[in-house]
């Protein structure tokens, strides 16, 4: 199966998509987290990419579009797409791309939070620099306290998390329009709501389409 998720920053993309990957191994890919990668090599894609994402902007078609089209040949049948695309003109290149490989989309989630609760979530919101795990200082705390249960590193916030005004005026500008552009596909997952609460309603709907 072919998914996306689509919903405003910490809204829970990242962590349902590793929840669909542990429980229904289903495999994930982040646009953002290859560009983070990227970063911190310090490679000129790099370099680019984070001239847009320090402020908290999306990086250029062409850019996402290169790296979308290696890495989905890359994976097999199952696959569920993190924070891409982005905007309608992401939504038409990945048409495309997706035409190229003769495959489609089978459900389009529509991860819905309420802006205020969106704020609270990602003021507490800290990953691992190493692995890329989410936690979050009051909903899922690490075991030792800023530490990664699994590299024990330090745990940082993420630089764009500052920029949460901004972010969320841009993807109401340019992300939420892809709800009408999927209309056909989307399935809304109510999104305040704990994280078993929250895959509980994606394995439902996966379920009832015949995915599961
Ligand atoms: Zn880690």
């Amino acid at each position: 199966m072919k998914l996306i998720l689509v919903g405003p920053p910490g809204s829970g993309k990242g962590t349902m998509s590793r929840l669909l990957r542990e429980r229904y191994k289903i495999t994930s890919f982040a646009v953002g987290d290859v560009l983070r990668a990227e970063i911190k090599k310090g490679s000129e894609l790099g370099k680019l990419a984070a001239s847009y994402i320090d402020k908290g902007n999306f990086v250029p078609n062409e850019v996402s579009g290169g790296i979308v089209k290696n890495k989905l040949r890359e994976l097999g049948d199952n696959y569920v797409l993190d924070g891409y695309p982005r905007n309608i003109p992401q939504a038409e290149t990945l048409k495309e791309i997706m035409k190229d490989l003769n495959t489609g989309i089978n459900i389009v989630f529509h991860l819905d939070i309420e802006d205020e609760a969106l704020k609270e979530r990602l003021k507490g919101r800290i990953v691992c620099p190493k692995c890329g795990f989410t936690y979050h200082t009051v909903n899922l705390k690490p075991k030792k306290e800023g530490l990664c249960d699994h590299c024990d590193v330090p745990l940082e916030r993420r630089k764009d998390d500052d920029f949460i005004d901004t972010r969320l005026e841009i993807y109401y500008r340019e992300t939420a329009p892809l709800i009408h552009y999927y209309k056909d596909k989307i399935v809304t997952i109510y999104s305040n709501c704990s994280i078993e609460e929250q895959f509980a309603s994606i394995s439902d709907a996966l379920k009832k389409k015949g995915l599961l």
